[in-house]
């Protein structure tokens, strides 16, 4: 069984590693699809697709399962996303996903949903910990420590605080 698991990964946190380390118990491979990989650079999606990659990698590293990295970009047509997505990857039979949206164009494909509960989503979600980035305050606990490194390698907390910053 080859399961699928998208997200933006904004970036990639314990609350994501949860949802892998389930996945491994259920499926025997795992393509992970890094949505929206056009977009970086801004407050909302500061990381790069290829530095969402390194950060994936290197904190799946030892992974027992086999799984693929595929960055994938937006196209603005919901009713032909999943036709999109699966262009895109290896074939799959299950996804995994708690957004609604998702959920329902899966559905509507025929392709089976599970819906993983949350892991302490009040401080594990990518819009709080940018916030915390942006803010000078702690999220080194909240990401996997490969994570960390990535990030302090690319000098990503600096990006975002240019980010924040408005000229003149
Ligand atoms: P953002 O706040 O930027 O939307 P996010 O934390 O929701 O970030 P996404 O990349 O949007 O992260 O999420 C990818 C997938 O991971 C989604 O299916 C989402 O529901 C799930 N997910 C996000 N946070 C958690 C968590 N803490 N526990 C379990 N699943 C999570
Ligand atoms: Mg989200």
């Amino acid at each position: 069984k080859r399961a699928f698991y998208i997200g933006r990964f904004q970036p990639f946190h314990n609350g994501h590693l949860t949802v892998i380390d389930r996945i491994t118990r259920e499926a025997d491979e795992l393509i992970i699809g890094i949505g929206s990989a056009q977009l970086s650079h801004d407050l909302e999606n500061p990381f790069t697709a290829g530095e969402r990659v390194l950060m994936i990698t290197r904190a799946l590293e030892g992974l027992c399962c086999p799984y693929y990295v595929i960055p994938i970009e937006d196209i603005k047509r919901n009713a032909l996303w999943v036709a999109h997505i699966t262009s895109m990857t290896p074939p799959f039979d299950t996804v995994y996903t708690s957004n609604p949206l998702v959920i329902r164009l899966f559905s509507e494909a025929g392709i089976p949903v599970c819906s993983p509960s949350m892991f302490k989503r009040e401080s594990h979600s990518g819009t709080s910990i940018r916030d915390r980035m942006r803010a000078g305050k702690p999220w080194e606990r909240l990401v996997p420590s490969a994570v960390v490194d990535v990030i302090h390698e690319i000098h990503g907390i600096d990006r975002i605080r240019d980010l924040d910053r408005d000229d003149g």
